[in-house]
């Protein structure tokens, strides 16, 4: 099929589906090359998130992060895969970016470990779905769950296209715990659960776990500000580095960037 015709199809795919406030350019943005268009001025807060991989790779084996998200957030232990509930994780590069797996000339890079999670996406599919507003989004742009109001049907996990949410198949407060944080409420059977960019250390003016645990490492690798400042860190880094989002194609707008 000629490309202009193909490129139609996406677009009118697009339509059905009611995504048609995605900028165009966007629509073709699968290899991140018009990344930067995508970020337009807007007033307020936009919390997001900036993961340099260079750096995270560079402390092999650090996991860090995953522990102290983990801990802070009393996600339980549970070793059988079906049943894992997942805030922070890795994933192979080539699972994580689909649509990069030609961008490294570099063989090994396609299966090196990256780290992943809930993008908070400003167009939040997981949102639109949820049939009790169970996950809703807040004008920061954190995308959160009420546990109390989550009826367990799990259609935000059919429609979150990075399985960025776990469901609670079993009890999770029999689960082990390897420190039960007082602070963070636990979770029952029939829940599902994902990372909320640490909103209740926010609110105390703390930093997301994992940031914290990474710049207690002397790795650096993440940084967490306002999208919608310019004059903001995560800003700065992705004006001056090449940056790349998880299936952005999809027109979910991650707050999540990747350098690399
Ligand atoms: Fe929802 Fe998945 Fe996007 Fe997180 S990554 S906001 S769970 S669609």
């Amino acid at each position: 099929m000629e490309s202009s015709k193909r490129e139609f199809l996406k677009i009118a795919g697009l339509t059905a589906l009611g995504l048609t406030t995605v900028p165009v350019l966007n629509v073709f943005a699968e290899n991140g090359h018009e990344e930067h268009s995508e970020v337009q001025e807007e007033q307020g807060t936009r919390y997001g998130m900036v993961i340099d991989l260079t750096k995270c790779l560079a402390a092999e084996g650090c996991k860090d992060c995953m522990i102290a998200c983990h801990q802070a957030h009393n996600v339980p232990a549970i070793k059988d895969e079906g049943e894992e509930i997942k805030w922070v994780w890795l994933e192979e590069f080539e699972n994580a970016f689909p649509n990069h797996e030609n961008e490294f000339a570099e063989k090994a890079w396609r299966k090196k470990p990256t780290i992943v999670l809930c993008n908070h996406c400003k167009e939040a599919p997981c949102v639109r779905v949820c049939p009790t507003k169970a996950t809703f989004k807040r004008d920061d742009g954190i995308v959160l769950m009420d546990f109390h109001r989550c009826i367990g049907c799990r259609y935000c996990m059919a429609a979150c296209p990075y399985g960025s949410r776990s469901f609670n198949w079993s009890d999770p407060r029999k689960s082990p715990i390897s420190e039960v944080n007082p602070d963070f409420p636990t979770r029952t059977k029939g829940v599902v659960e994902k990372c909320n960019f640490c909103a209740e250390r926010l609110s105390k003016g703390q930093l997301p776990a994992c940031v914290e645990a990474c710049r207690n490492k002397k790795a650096n690798a993440i940084t967490f500000g306002n999208l919608n400042d310019p004059d903001s860190e995560v800003r700065e880094l992705i004006r001056t580095n090449r940056t790349i989002r998880r299936k952005q194609s999809l027109g979910t707008k991650p707050s999540v960037y990747y350098i690399i």
